[in-house]
C-alpha cells in the first residue's frame, strides 16, 4: 500500500483512507502530522469555544443542554456579571488558552480567532493608559480598559524564539494510522495487518483506497462528532451526514459533568462551603421542574464553558460516553515523548488546563490552572526618532528582544480578565457572578435566568 498521505492543499487538507466498500466503513486514515496535529488540537479546546464555533458557522453540535448555559451567558444582563462590556462575555465564550500557540500554525484550522499574535491595548488618552496609568493589555477585542475606553488598539505581540517555533504536537516526519474511533497508532505494517484483521477484513476485494479533501467546515463537524458518535470518520467521509444530536443532559441524569465533579445537590467550593440548589420537583411528571440556585452554583454552571475537551476525554470514559473523543485522548496519553516535539508538546493534549485567566472549578474538578507569560510594552517618547523615523511601540513577551538603543523604557503589563488583573474577582471568588445575593433560576436543561424571567408560575 502506498504510503503518500496528508497532501497539503490551500485551505484543506487530502487524506487516503482505506475503506470496506461493502459496510461503506473507514477502517483507517494514514496520516501525518499535519492531520494528527489537528486531531490533538480538539482536545484543547473549551466547551465554550466549541459551542462559539459551531454557532458561527451554523454546525450542529450535538452536545445537549451545556449549550443553554452558553446561552444564558449571552443572554445574561450585565449587572450580575463581572464583565464591564458585552465585548467582555468572549472571555467566557471563546476563551484564551495556553493552547492556543501550539495551534496557530495547524494546516487547517477551525478557530481563526488570533489570540496569541494580535493583542489589543487602551485606546484612550493615546498610549498614557497602557504604559502610565492601568498598563493593560487584552487578547480580545473591545473589552473595556478599567479606564472606560475600549481596549481597540490593535497591536502584533513580538513572541519570544522559542515560541516561535511552537506550532503543532506531533514530530514532522512521523507518519500514523488513525482508526474510525480516532484512535492515532504510528505507522507500521504490524499495526496496518492488524487493523485489517481487527475489522473482519478477510478478502481484500472489498477494501479500497479513497483519497478525501477536507476542509474546515468537515474538521469542525468531526470534532463534534468525536463527542456523540464512535464512527466519526465514517459519519463525515462516507456518510456526509450532519453531527447526529446527544440526548440532552439535565439535572435529572447527572451523568456528564456532575458525576465527574464528584457532586451534586450539595457541593463543595474551594472554600470547603457547601453549594446548595433547592429543587422544584414535580411529584406528578417526576420530573424536576427547575432550581433556584445562588451565584456558587451558577458559577459552577458557568464554569464548565472554560473546561476543555481533555477534561471530559480522560474523566468520561468510564461512564456511559456515546462518544470516542477518550479514544484520541488515551491515543494521546500512550504515544511515547519521541513522537511529539517536546515535553510539553504532548502535556499540553494531555493534561488539562482551565483558559487564562480562570480559576473557578479548578479545585472541585481538578483541573489546572493557567498564567499568562509576562508582556512587555517598550515606549519611545519622542514619537520621531532622532533619525527622522516613527518608532512603533513594541510589545513582547521576551525582554531581551526590546533594544534598549531604540526605546526610551518598556513597562510589564497585566492580560485584562487575568488573575493578576482581579477583574473576575471582586468578591475573590474567581467566580463570574457579580451579585452575592441574588437567586437565579435553573431549568431542568440548565438555562440561567432570573426568577422573573424564567419562570412566570413561581410563587410571590
Ligand atoms: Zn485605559
Amino acid at each position: 500500500m502506498s504510503t503518500s498521505v496528508a497532501d497539503k492543499r490551500r485551505n484543506g487538507l487530502r487524506l487516503k483512507a482505506v475503506v470496506d466498500r461493502e459496510k461503506s466503513k473507514v477502517i483507517f486514515i494514514e496520516a501525518d502530522s499535519d492531520f494528527v496535529d489537528v486531531l490533538l488540537s480538539f482536545l484543547t479546546i473549551p466547551i465554550g469555544t466549541a459551542i462559539t464555533l459551531a454557532q458561527k458557522q451554523l454546525v450542529s453540535t450535538g452536545m445537549g443542554c451545556v449549550i443553554n448555559v452558553h446561552t444564558s451567558v449571552k443572554n445574561m444582563d450585565l449587572q450580575y456579571l463581572h464583565f464591564q462590556s458585552e465585548a467582555g462575555k468572549i472571555m467566557l465564550l471563546s476563551p484564551c488558552t495556553e493552547a492556543a500557540s501550539y495551534c496557530e500554525k495547524l494546516k487547517l484550522k477551525i478557530d481563526n480567532a488570533d489570540h496569541t499574535e494580535k493583542v489589543f491595548c487602551c485606546s484612550g488618552s493615546e498610549s498614557d493608559c497602557t504604559r502610565g496609568t492601568y498598563k493593560l493589555l487584552s487578547p480580545y477585542k473591545d473589552v473595556l480598559c478599567k479606564c472606560g475606553s475600549p481596549m481597540n488598539l490593535e497591536m502584533f505581540l513580538k513572541k519570544s524564539l522559542s515560541e516561535q517555533h511552537m506550532g503543532g504536537f506531533v514530530n514532522e516526519k512521523t507518519k500514523f494510522l488513525v482508526t474510525d474511533e480516532l484512535q492515532v497508532i504510528p505507522l507500521s505494517t504490524a499495526a496496518n495487518l492488524s487493523l485489517s484483521a481487527k475489522h473482519g477484513v478477510t478478502d481484500d476485494s472489498f477494501i479500497e483506497e479513497i483519497v478525501f479533501d477536507v476542509r474546515a467546515n468537515e474538521i469542525l463537524k468531526l470534532l463534534f462528532c468525536s463527542v456523540v458518535t464512535n464512527s466519526p470518520l465514517t459519519e463525515i467521509l462516507m456518510k456526509h451526514i450532519d453531527v447526529p444530536p446527544l440526548n440532552c443532559l439535565s439535572l435529572r441524569d447527572e451523568k456528564i459533568f456532575f458525576k465527574s465533579a464528584k457532586a451534586v445537590k450539595s457541593t463543595t467550593d474551594r472554600e470547603g462551603n457547601n453549594i446548595t440548589v433547592k429543587l422544584m420537583f414535580s411529584k406528578y411528571k417526576n420530573i424536576v421542574c427547575y432550581a433556584e440556585a445562588n451565584k456558587d452554583f451558577v458559577n459552577l454552571l458557568f464554569s464548565f464553558l472554560t473546561v476543555p475537551l481533555n477534561y471530559m476525554a480522560k474523566n468520561l470514559s468510564d461512564v456511559s460516553f456515546r462518544g470516542c473523543i477518550h479514544h484520541l485522548y488515551k491515543s494521546a496519553q500512550d504515544l511515547g515523548e519521541r513522537f511529539f516535539k517536546s515535553q510539553s508538546h504532548k502535556s499540553i493534549p494531555v493534561n488539562p488546563c482551565l483558559p487564562y485567566g480562570f480559576s473557578y472549578g479548578s479545585d472541585l474538578l481538578g483541573i489546572g490552572k493557567a498564567s499568562h507569560p509576562i508582556y512587555y510594552y517598550a515606549y519611545n517618547s519622542n514619537i520621531i526618532y532622532p533619525g527622522g523615523y516613527y518608532v512603533e511601540p513594541l510589545l513582547t513577551n521576551d525582554k531581551s528582544l526590546i533594544c534598549s538603543s531604540r526605546y526610551e523604557g518598556s513597562v510589564p503589563l497585566k492580560v485584562i480578565g487575568s488573575t493578576s488583573d482581579n477583574t473576575f474577582s471582586n468578591g475573590n471568588d474567581g467566580g463570574i457572578v457579580s451579585v452575592p445575593t441574588t437567586m437565579f433560576i435553573v431549568t431542568d436543561s440548565l438555562t440561567i435566568s432570573l426568577p422573573v424571567l424564567a419562570c412566570p408560575f413561581s410563587r410571590n
